[in-house]
């Protein structure tokens, strides 16, 4: 059986711009060399720094950035779709069956429409229902299902809490139906108490829609108990890749070793060998020579700083790093 998105050997990039006349442009990649698949109705949880590329990944998943190099495939059931380049009539089908869940919900929902207004959007954009009467029906079967209270449609977004917004968006980026989601820190800016009544409502209605949904998160506590495979991304690379419980109960890259030291709460065991990175992380527009985490790994050596070390897989588990055990 083949993955619903499948993507390969790909490259974002951004110009870095000119500082004055003699520079010529610079483009880094942002995202560099990237694969890895997602099965249908599973959600793939992306950690890693600020910085690290995520929220570039997802954007270029989406069509909202070009890639340069690479391929990324859908596989829906009306066939084959590639972002990049779509045509016109291709996109407004895309358009429908992927969408973005807003990263902060105090500054995304504008505050001059109603909820009711927020949440419609997605359906008279893409021009998914035919009468004011469906789209409302529409509007309310989300809204219920996102635990808003359906009498307070028509107030601004300013008289809703922080979790109510969150809850808000999401109905918006549902309505059309999606059937995949990008989350981009959808929860970080909300306090921890509300943060699990969020996930656990995007958790029943992935299971109930069967959802596939992308979570970027910079924070790894926040994934355990929600993905359902992780990525570990450093410096615009895919650094580790596995099935969550693999990953939390046997970590193999220094990076992700690191990442787990600086959580106490969830290896406690280590609490008293609690460590965190050395050094700064590198300039994305001087990446080093090498393996990427070189110039802040404990166990490098002098062949880390030459060749560059591609993923390998076991079992279900890919690294990247020469002495990853
Ligand atoms: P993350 O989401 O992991 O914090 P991003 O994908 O936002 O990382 O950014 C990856 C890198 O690309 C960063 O170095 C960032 O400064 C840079 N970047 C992001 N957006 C742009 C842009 N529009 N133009 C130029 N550089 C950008
Ligand atoms: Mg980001």
């Amino acid at each position: 059986m083949s993955s619903f998105i499948e993507v390969r050997n790909l490259e974002v990039q951004y110009e870095r711009g000119k500082k004055n006349i003699f520079e010529k442009t610079n483009s880094f990649n942002a995202v560099d060399n990237v694969n890895f698949d997602i099965q249908k109705g599973k959600i793939f949880g992306l950690v890693g720094e600020s910085g690290s590329g995520k929220s570039t990944l997802g954007k270029a998943l989406l069509a909202a950035k070009e890639y340069h190099r690479g391929s990324i495939h859908y596989h829906f059931q009306e066939g084959m779709i590639n972002p990049n380049h779509l045509p016109k009539n291709l996109l407004k089908l895309f358009r429908s069956k992927v969408q973005l869940i807003f990263q902060d919900p105090y500054n995304s929902l504008s505050p001059r429409m109603t909820v009711r207004d927020i949440i419609a959007e997605p359906l008279e954009s893409l021009g998914i229902t035919s009468s004011k009467k469906e789209t409302d029906d529409r509007v309310i079967e989300i809204a219920q299902k996102c635990q808003l209270n359906i009498n307070h449609l028509n107030r601004f977004p300013h008289s809703f809490s922080g979790g109510q917004r969150q809850r808000i968006s999401i109905a918006r980026s549902l309505v059309a139906k999606p059937e995949f989601i990008v989350a981009d820190e959808s929860v970080a800016a909300l306090d921890v108490s509300i943060q699990a009544g969020i996930l656990q409502l995007l958790k029943n209605i992935q299971q109930e829609m069967g959802l596939t949904i992308m979570f970027i998160s910079h924070d790894l506590s926040v994934v355990a108990n929600f993905c359902d495979d992780v990525a570990v991304m450093y410096l615009g690379k895919i650094v580790e890749l596995a099935p969550t419980k693999k990953l939390f109960t046997d970590p193999k890259h220094p990076y992700t070793k690191a990442l787990f030291q600086s959580i106490p709460s969830i290896h406690p065991d280590t609490q008293t060998t609690l460590q965190t990175l050395e050094g700064e992380i590198p300039s994305i527009y001087q990446k080093p020579q090498g393996c990427v985490f070189q110039t802040r790994c404990p166990i490098v050596s002098s062949r880390c700083k030459v060749d560059q070390p591609s993923m390998k897989k076991h079992n279900k588990h890919q690294t990247a790093c020469f002495y990853s055990t």
